[in-house]
C-alpha cells in the first residue's frame, strides 16, 4: 500500500479552511471530519499508524462520505487533493479490490458491454411495456419497504430511453463539408445505457464540425465507477483494454460526451507513467482526448443556429474541478442559446458515482439546493455533460421543481442546428 502521497497531502495542508466553504458535506454538517481539512489529516493520521486498526472502518466511511467532487482541490492555494485522497484511501484500505459482494457484482458488470447493452435494452422494454408507469403509480416498492430499489427506480428517466448507440447506431460516419479530421467518439456505459440519443447528437455535431467520426464498438467501461470503488485492479484491467484499443487508431482526437469518462481517459497516462510498455500507449491515449464541450470550442460552430429558449449549465465536477473545463461550455451556450449564468454552477448537485444511492438523504439535500439555484437563473432547459448528473437533476426537477428540461449539451447544440436561423 503506496501511503506516502497521504502523508504527503496532510504535510500540504496549511490548515487555511479555504477549502470548507466550497465542501457540500462541511457546508450541511459544519464538522470537521465532513470537510476536505479534517479528512486529509485523517487519512495521513491512519497512514502514519496514529489510528488504531480497529478504527479502520471509520476511516474508511469518511472516505465514502466524501463525494469526490474536487471543489476543495480547485481553490486549495497548496495544491492538496482530499478528493482524490479519498480515492486513495479507498483502494489502500481496501486492497484495491471492491468492499463487498454487492459492489462487485456491480462492477463485474461493467467489464461486459454487452451486459451494458441487455441491460439497455431491458429498460426499453420496461418502459415500454408501460411497467415503468404502473409500478410508479401503485408505489408498489415503497409499499413492499424496498426504499433503496424505489429510490434507484425514481433515478430513471421518464421519457422513453432509446436502444443503445452501440447496438443501433453507425460504426463510422463522414465528415460534412469540408473535412477538418478524424475524431474517435468514447461511448460511455450510462451514457449508452441512458442517454444515447444525446450520444447520437454528439457524434451528428461532431460530424457537421467537419469530422469524420468513428466509434468503436469494441469499447469498453472507462473504469471510472472502478477506481471509485476502490477497486484498482478492475480499474487497471479496463484501461488496459482501452489503452490497447484506442492508441493503435489514426484519430485526431477522442472525444467523450462523459466528463467522468473524459478525467478518467486523460488520467491514464499518469496512472501508468513509469511502466516502460503501457506508459507511452496511455500518453498517446490521454494526450487526445477532450470533452464534447472542449471539442466544440476548439472545432467552432457555424454562425446561423440558434437554440430559442434560456439555458443555463451545470458544470459537471469531473469537467470542471477535475480537468479545469469550464469556460469551453459556457461560450458554446453563449454563441448558440440565451445563455443564463447560475450561481453555484460548479458546486456538485450530489450524484457523484453512486453518492445518491448510498448517501440518499444528504445528496437530496445537496440537489434541493441546486434546483433553487436552476429556479433563481429563470432558464427553461439545463444542460450538463455528464450521465450521473443528467439521472440526478432529472430528479430534481420532479422532485422539488422547477420543471425544467435537462439535457446533455450536446442535444442543445444539435437542436440549434436543425433549426438553423434563430
Ligand atoms: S485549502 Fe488546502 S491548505 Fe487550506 S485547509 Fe484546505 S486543504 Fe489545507
Ligand atoms: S472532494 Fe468534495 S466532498 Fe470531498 S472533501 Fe473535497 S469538497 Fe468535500
Amino acid at each position: 500500500m503506496d501511503f506516502d502521497r497521504l502523508v504527503a497531502d496532510a504535510e500540504m495542508c496549511v490548515r487555511c479552511g479555504l477549502c470548507t466553504s466550497v465542501c457540500p458535506t462541511y457546508n450541511l454538517f459544519h464538522e470537521e471530519i465532513q470537510g476536505p481539512r479534517g479528512r486529509v489529516l485523517l487519512y495521513a493520521d491512519y497512514a502514519q499508524g496514529l489510528v488504531p486498526e480497529t478504527e479502520k472502518a471509520l476511516v474508511l466511511a469518511a472516505a465514502y462520505d466524501c463525494l469526490d467532487c474536487r471543489a476543495c482541490q480547485t481553490v486549495c492555494p497548496n495544491g492538496v487533493r482530499p478528493g482524490e485522497a479519498a480515492l486513495d484511501t479507498r483502494v489502500a484500505l481496501q486492497g484495491g479490490r471492491p468492499k463487498d459482494r454487492l459492489t462487485a457484482l456491480a462492477l463485474w458488470f461493467f467489464h461486459f458491454p454487452l451486459l451494458v447493452d441487455l441491460a439497455n435494452l431491458l429498460l426499453v422494454v420496461y418502459q415500454r411495456s408501460g411497467l415503468q408507469r404502473l409500478l410508479r403509480s401503485s408505489r408498489l416498492l415503497d409499499r413492499l419497504g424496498l426504499k433503496k430499489l424505489a429510490f434507484a427506480e425514481s433515478l430513471l428517466p421518464e421519457r422513453p430511453v432509446r436502444p443503445a448507440l452501440r447496438l443501433t447506431g453507425p460504426r463510422r460516419l463522414e465528415p460534412e463539408g469540408e473535412a477538418k479530421g478524424r475524431v474517435a467518439f468514447f461511448l460511455g456505459c450510462v451514457m449508452n445505457l441512458v442517454f444515447s440519443e444525446a450520444s447520437e447528437a454528439t457524434v451528428r455535431v461532431i460530424q457537421s464540425a467537419g469530422y469524420q467520426v468513428v466509434i468503436p464498438r469494441e469499447t469498453t467501461c472507462c473504469g471510472a465507477p472502478h477506481i471509485e470503488e476502490g477497486d484498482l485492479e478492475g480499474f487497471e484491467r479496463l484501461a488496459k483494454r482501452n489503452i490497447a484499443l484506442y492508441a493503435g487508431l489514426e484519430v485526431d482526437h477522442i472525444v467523450t460526451d462523459c466528463a467522468a469518462c473524459a478525467a478518467e481517459l486523460k488520467k491514464y497516462a499518469r496512472h501508468f507513467r513509469g511502466d516502460p510498455y503501457w506508459g507511452p500507449l496511455a500518453e498517446k491515449v490521454s494526450s487526445r482526448v477532450l470533452l464534447f464541450s472542449e471539442f466544440l470550442d476548439r472545432a467552432g460552430l457555424p454562425r446561423s443556429i440558434r437554440f430559442p429558449f434560456a439555458t443555463t449549465h451545470q458544470h459537471a465536477c469531473h469537467a470542471c474541478h477535475a480537468q479545469g473545463v469550464k469556460e469551453e461550455p459556457e461560450r458554446v451556450l453563449t454563441f448558440v442559446a440565451d445563455y443564463r449564468p447560475m450561481e453555484g454552477s460548479t458546486d456538485c448537485c450530489g450524484s457523484a458515482g453512486v453518492y445518491n444511492l448510498t448517501h440518499t438523504s444528504t445528496s437530496m439535500a445537496i440537489l434541493e439546493k441546486k434546483m433553487a439555484s436552476v429556479r433563481a437563473s429563470g432558464a427553461e432547459v439545463l444542460t450538463v455533460e455528464n450521465p450521473g448528473c443528467l439521472l440526478q437533476l432529472d430528479l430534481g426537477a420532479r422532485r422539488f421543481g422547477p420543471r425544467v428540461e435537462v439535457k446533455h449539451l450536446s442535444q442543445v447544440v444539435w437542436e440549434a442546428m436543425q433549426r438553423g436561423e434563430g
